[in-house]
């Protein structure tokens, strides 16, 4: 199946043959594709929440949604990976109201979580003014799930842009954003949705979590990278989370005492916490230490990528990661191991846990030459401590999401 010249990646062609199938050629007309990529954090943690910077990279893995509109009638969204579907009609939206159960009236229930997202999208375009279309959206995906690469914004993004025929733009991001703090109930940071919508092949995205002004930085020629699974879920990490954002709203509340207005820990420079930081009791005075260190290294690390120096960029991925384990205290012994293991590597620049932590994923980013040697060695370094051998993609970046129309 092609388009543009191109061939479409796996899940579009499941996605647009699903739809073929469902609607049946007969019916003929044209049908939109929409593809989202899900995205790799190489640096920062748990710094989008403090006003901080992030710098993701799109990867080449994506959640696809085949659509086909309808002049009228229901708009119906079809899994295929989940073997789901539910119907729900455009011209009678609920809106958002904290805990009235719209949701549940709406697609049924808390199971089948990824109603959530798509039926989130539609509600937060139609709060938004957004005109809804009735129509069949078929979904599926190759966005490994759970695992920290975000497959949930990937999902959020291709639902919009099949809905909307919209370009990739930040206001997308934040409707998709709305969409899974209020409708699917996670409290994430813009970041996935931003990292989805607006990345650029064979770059990263440097994005300032205050006031969302972003640009892409070119990546090193010949680099790649690689995320390694940890296979532990996140069960912590809910709660964790939660409780390090209480600690950071504490920490900020006896540092605003004396350093004056502080809206935020990106405000805090490494010099005035230096001066202040013996105010805050342990274990407050290392996580905001994390904090104002890796905000720090974000933008140090943007430097280095943009003069080619891949060797201090690695560094700092490393810092970042003794950081999160060592004051954040959010990584866990198969993060560290893989981390450790990666760094034995030839050709390895540098190695970190990415995301919330307490389960999900490490990356590692690496010259290309070497994703072989670094698969053997992790993979059979970490079966010798854990008993198992750990699921490893070796990952190329890619352009954010898009949306492209199509004769069925
Ligand atoms: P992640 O870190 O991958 O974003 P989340 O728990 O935030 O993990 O999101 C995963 C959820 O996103 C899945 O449980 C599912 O509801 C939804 N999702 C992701 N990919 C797909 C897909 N291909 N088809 C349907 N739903 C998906
Ligand atoms: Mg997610």
């Amino acid at each position: 199946m092609t388009a543009f010249g191109q061939e479409w990646p796996e899940p579009a062609r499941r996605a647009i043959t699903g739809l073929q199938e469902l609607v049946g050629a007969d019916e003929g007309g044209r049908a939109r594709i929409a593809l989202a990529p899900g995205r790799v954090n190489l640096l920062g943690g748990h710094t989008d929440y403090n006003d901080g910077y992030v710098l993701p990279v799109a990867v080449d893995r994506r959640v696809t949604c085949a659509f086909a509109e309808r002049a009228e009638g229901m708009l119906e969204f079809v899994s295929l990976d989940f073997d789901d579907r539910f119907i729900i009609d455009p011209r009678d939206l609920p809106r958002y109201r904290e805990d009235d159960g719209a949701f549940e009236r709406l697609a049924g229930g808390r199971e089948n979580r990824w109603r959530r997202y798509a039926a989130g999208v539609a509600l937060e375009m139609s709060a938004a003014g957004l005109p809804v279309p009735a129509g069949l959206g078929v979904i599926a995906g190759d966005v490994p799930l759970g695992s920290g690469l975000s497959s949930s914004a990937a999902l959020e993004a291709a639902v919009y842009l099949a809905l909307s025929n919209d370009r990739a733009t930040p206001e997308a991001a934040l409707l998709c954003q709305r969409a899974e703090n209020r409708w699917a109930g996670v409290p994430c940071g813009i970041m996935d949705q931003f990292a989805s919508f607006m990345a650029e092949e064979g770059r990263a995205l440097f994005l300032d979590c205050r006031d969302l002004s972003w640009h892409n930085i070119d990546l090193p020629a010949g680099t790649a990278v690689t995320v390694v699974d940890s296979g532990v879920r996140r069960e912590l990490a809910a709660s964790e989370y939660v409780k390090r954002r209480q600690e950071i709203e504490t920490a900020l509340t006896i540092l605003r005492k004396v350093a004056g207005p502080l809206p935020a820990l990106r405000d805090l420079t490494p010099e005035v916490f230096a001066e202040v930081d013996d105010l805050l009791p342990e274990p407050l005075r290392s996580r905001v230490d994390h904090v104002v260190g890796a905000i720090a290294r974000v933008k140090e690390g943007v430097t280095s990528l943009a003069l080619g120096d891949t060797v201090r960029f690695g560094e700092l991925m490393v810092e970042c990661h003794q950081s999160l384990a060592c004051l954040y205290e959010v990584s866990i012994p198969e993060l560290d191991r893989i981390v450790e293991l990666a760094l034995t590597v030839e050709g390895v620049f540098g190695a970190r846990l990415t995301g919330a932590g307490f389960g999900g994923c490490s990356v590692v980013f690496h010259d290309n030459e070497c994703a072989e040697a670094l698969r053997q060695t992790v993979t059979d370094g970490f079966e010798k401590n854990f008993g198992r051998r750990p699921p490893i993609h070796h990952l190329r970046s890619a352009g954010g999401a898009g949306v492209w129309s199509v004769e069925r």
